[in-house]
């Protein structure tokens, strides 16, 4: 094409252009393959060209694509959210349908707040987050998120909300071991809240694993229930941030069924409509919701297209496909396959300093020095180039660094569709 009105990411960059894609593979127009090895941004769950979705969607398209939230609900939002509740753990009942991640964040972020307001309690307006997250793009989603590189150009606008760091073994914020770090990366929470002032907190945010910011940094394995204990002793809502971890990517339903805990609110996104439609959602428990329900009894948020049908068909035929064909069962086997499997190319690559991650969410970290974990130099764009080379040969993976501030290296993730098979 010599001419587009298109705005892409880069605008001098040539993107190929998609003609079609089949399972675990993308073909452009000339006919050139890839293999969607990060299921685009860790979106694509179920692989590309899914007949039931597609059927799905058609048969949504002959009833009714759109109706507006303040006038009616479907029976396919309506049998969506009965889905998920049943699908999710403890009493995560409510559903409040979004279109994106970003507003799926922003939606629990307000919610948090108007529980509070509505228990009587209107000065607990704080969210607290981690530095190395990412929880979206909008303002609000944008202050929660500890991603210097996405921040910088709007630091005027955002509210400055990330306080605590992450649990980033591999690079230890304490510079502490594993097996003997007494957990002081969750415990700085606790000095946080005391710090700032309980009553002024409404939530604390946090990705179960981190994603695009530092490449699946997975906690270790009493980090959550610390953290749960942390805020359920200081009266402050838990929100997981599983727009990249829900839907199965980890291996169950939410990535936070690893750790045992229900967290207060929950964000979905990206595996929800697995890339066929638009759709997110926030996710809300009773206890969150009996202030609301017995006061005002309205959600103050909402989008033209919140609980689109056709989205919301789409969610629930993914959701449907996954049961069927117990994709969520035998991701933990896959992932483990893969993971063994890169970890034999540690030893041929001395630059490949951490593989981590949970299920098939899988990353790995770049070293200029395996021995002391020398960060190659930002103006390097290691990422960049690691993930350009793997594209000019026909295979995807999705760049996984915060950038600027040091605090988090060089980081890609592959995150194959659930689907994916040995061969
Ligand atoms: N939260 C997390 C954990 C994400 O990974 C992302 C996107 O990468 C978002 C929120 C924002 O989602 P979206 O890009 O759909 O707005």
């Amino acid at each position: 094409m010599d001419r587009t009105y298109l705005i892409k990411p880069e605008l001098d960059e040539d993107y190929p252009v998609i003609d079609y894609g089949k399972g675990v593979y993308l073909f452009d127009i000339s006919g050139k393959r890839y293999l969607d090895a990060s299921s685009g941004a860790v979106t694509a769950n179920i692989g590309h060209g899914v007949e039931e979705i597609n059927e799905a969607m058609m048969d949504q398209a002959k009833k009714v694509s759109f109706v507006y939230r303040s006038q009616f609900t479907s029976v396919a939002a309506e049998k969506l959210a009965e889905k998920i509740a049943l699908s999710t753990p403890g009493d995560l009942n409510w559903s409040f349908f979004v279109n994106s991640g970003s507003e799926a964040t922003e939606t629990a972020m307000k919610i948090a707040i108007q529980h509070w307001q509505e228990k009587g309690r209107p000065l607990k307006t704080k969210i607290l987050s981690r530095w190395v997250s990412y929880h979206g793009i909008t303002i609000g989603a944008l202050s929660m998120s500890g991603h210097p590189g996405r921040r910088s150009r709007f630091v005027p606008l955002l509210a400055d909300f990330p306080v605590v760091s992450p649990p980033y073994c591999y690079r230890c914020p304490f510079n502490k071991e594993p097996k003997s770090c007494g957990y002081e990366c969750a415990k700085e929470l606790d000095v946080a809240f005391r710090r700032i002032g309980p009553e002024s907190i409404a939530g604390f945010i946090a990705e179960p694993i981190v994603g695009a910011a530092g490449g699946a940094i997975t906690p270790p394995k009493d980090y959550y229930r610390i953290i749960k204990e942390i805020c359920e002793k200081h009266d402050i809502l838990f929100i997981a941030d599983e727009v990249m971890t829900g839907f199965g990517r980890t291996g169950t339903m939410l990535a936070c069924e690893h750790w045992g805990i229900v967290p207060d609110l929950v964000s979905l996104g990206k595996g929800m409509g697995a890339g066929y439609a638009p759709i997110a959602a926030t996710l809300v428990t009773e206890r969150v919701m009996e202030p609301i329900k017995k006061g005002s009894k309205v959600i103050m948020s909402g989008h033209t297209l919140s609980a689109n049908p056709q989205s919301s068909a789409v969610a629930l035929a993914v959701l449907e496909y996954l049961e069927k064909n117990n994709v969520i069962e035998d991701v933990e086997a896959k992932g483990t396959y893969l993971k063994n499997s890169l970890k034999k190319l540690k030893t041929l690559f001395p630059f490949i300093g951490d593989i981590r991650g949970k299920g098939l969410l899988i990353g790995i970290e770049f070293v200029g020095n395996p021995k002391t974990k020398q960060s190659f130099p930002r103006e390097l764009n290691v990422t960049e180039r690691v993930v350009k080379m793997a594209k000019d040969v026909g295979l995807l993976l999705y760049p996984a660094t915060a950038g600027e501030d040091g605090k988090s290296g060089d980081a890609i993730i592959i995150s194959p569709p659930l689907t994916i098979t040995k061969r």
